[in-house]
């Protein structure tokens, strides 16, 4: 089958290439002239195991082929994916300019033909309708168009991975021969196919991720409540893991969710519901709770350490996971954000083994050194964070933490690192939702600092009434 692809992110270059290798005739476009030359030549810009190979091969036999930057498409391309960005504001409304701009620049098929557009992109519910509409309006008469919502599943850092053993196909059609066509493109893949309506598409795809969100804020606020009480959250969490209805993943505390799907899918369903009068308050209250996770963090920092205005600490990783060098809603971005404001005097440095090539440091915020070494960024630092859980960080020994910091306190942020095997051997490592540490942290010779910065260490609290913030907890919700 003849298909076109616009967009050529990872979502956008991972169909394309994947249908490729399927034995599909595949264009793939964007408006960014230089990223696909870049791609063209092998040069992908963003780190996606797998696709880089993958666009090699579709290109070698002739599958996979490049537009030019302007989009007049081949005419007789039979499915055209959507596959543009839809960022959404911090008030969840999410911008939908670069798909309206993508279909204003298609050109008319030929009289006659039948062009299905399947949305890939993630989108309110409503759009496919919306852009039918505005498609049948434009579109000379003979020109059939059927507008459907193929939402994709797959994961960041695992795309190539994912399409080709997704989770599910999920085709929104309101035509039985789109449906059938979008059915029989899938044809080499083997995963269950659900066919529904387009709305029903759009609104499970930030279902999906809103369920994603909620679950991994359940798991920090329960690790919060961990902290809080003496209990040891890991354990629980593989408790909570084995029971078949709520299963292991996601379970994980830390810093919390980021990423440039997640966050925005999330706010835009929160948004989108509060419009439809079915507010998702679960939804909401884990966009909160997210939002709070830096600053839990950073407080057990300035607990560590007995206040943090002149103290250098050192972060550990900075892509929202690791395996891609994406920084898009990163916690690392909110985490420094949050040191800066409350800390003025801090000194932040960071590694992450993605950071190599410049697109990374480019997006980062100032007055944060980036360090092309992890044993640089820990030179002199009083405390590390521990941010992604880079596997390469398991390695650094606590001799190496012990020799190269002013004094070795970690904060696993990911839960990542062997505690025990680092206090054992004289580094005070301290995990998300864990038990207290051995050997105990006693904290450093407090420095002064902004009177406005609550310096109590976080004491236990166990609210038997209906009073469920302390006080400075309101500062964590807002
Ligand atoms: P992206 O922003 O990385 O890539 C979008 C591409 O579209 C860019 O290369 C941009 O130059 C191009 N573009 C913008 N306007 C254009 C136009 N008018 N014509 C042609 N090209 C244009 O996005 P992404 O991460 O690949 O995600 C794409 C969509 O898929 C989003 O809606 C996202 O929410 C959704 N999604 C993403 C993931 C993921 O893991 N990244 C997973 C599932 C769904």
């Amino acid at each position: 089958m003849k298909i076109a692809v616009i967009g050529a992110g990872i979502v956008g270059l991972a169909t394309a290439a994947g249908f490729a290798d399927l034995g599909h005739e595949v264009c793939c476009y964007d408006i960014d002239k230089e990223k696909l030359e870049r791609i063209a030549a092998g040069q992908l810009p963003y780190l996606e195991p797998g696709l880089a190979e993958l666009t090699k091969r579709g290109q070698e036999t002739g599958h996979l082929r490049f537009g030019s930057g302007s989009l007049p498409l081949p005419g007789d391309a039979q499915v055209v994916f959507i596959a543009v960005g839809t960022p959404a504001g911090d008030d969840g409304e999410m911008r939908l300019t670069q798909l309206w701009d993508a279909v204003e620049r298609l050109d008319a098929w030929p009289a006659g033909s039948r062009t299905v557009i399947a949305i890939k992109s993630t989108v309110p519910v409503g759009t496919a309708e919306r852009l039918e509409a505005r498609l049948r309006a434009r579109l000379p008469a003979g020109c059939a168009v059927d507008v459907a919502s193929a939402p994709e599943f797959m994961r960041e850092g695992f795309a190539v991975q994912d399409f080709g053993a997704p989770t599910r196909i999920v085709i929104g059609s309101a035509s039985p021969e789109a449906a059938e066509t979008l059915e029989r493109l899938h044809a080499g893949l083997s995963a269950p196919i659900v066919h529904t309506d387009r709305r029903s598409a759009e609104l499970a795809k930030l279902a999906a991720n809103a369920a994603l969100a909620i679950k991994i804020s359940y798991a920090n606020e329960m690790a919060a409540l961990a902290e809080q009480t003496g209990a040891d959250y890991p354990d629980i969490a593989r408790i909570l893991g084995l029971d078949p209805r709520i299963g292991p993943d996601c379970l994980g505390a830390g810093l919390g969710y980021g990423g440039s799907c997640l966050p925005k899918d999330t706010r835009a369903l929160v948004r989108l519901a509060s419009e439809a009068g079915a507010p998702q308050t679960l939804a909401a209250a884990a966009v909160r709770a997210n939002a709070a996770l830096p600053l839990r963090m950073a407080r057990k920092l300035e607990s560590a350490l007995g206040g943090l205005s002149r103290r250098r600490v050192a972060l550990l990783g900075l892509a929202f996971k690791p395996g891609t060098a994406d920084l898009r809603e990163a916690p690392s971005l909110r985490l420094v954000a949050v040191l800066k404001k409350r800390y003025p005097g801090i000194a932040l440095t960071a590694y992450d083994p993605a950071a190599e090539g410049g697109a990374m440091k480019r997006q980062l915020p100032p007055g944060l050194a980036l360090c092309a070494t992890a044993e640089e960024a820990l030179r002199g630092a009083d405390a590390a964070i521990v941010v992604t859980e880079w596997p390469a960080f398991r390695k650094i020994s606590a001799e190496d933490y012990k020799s190269w910091m002013t004094r070795p306190i970690i904060l696993d942020g990911r839960n990542c690192l062997d505690a025990d095997a680092l206090n054992a051997d004289g580094v005070v490592c301290i995990g998300v939702g864990r038990l207290p540490c051995a050997p105990a942290v006693s904290p450093m010779t407090p420095v002064p600092h902004d009177a406005s910065v609550p310096s109590e260490p976080l004491e236990p609290v166990i609210s038997t009434g209906m009073t469920y913030f302390r006080d400075e907890d309101r500062e964590l919700y807002g």
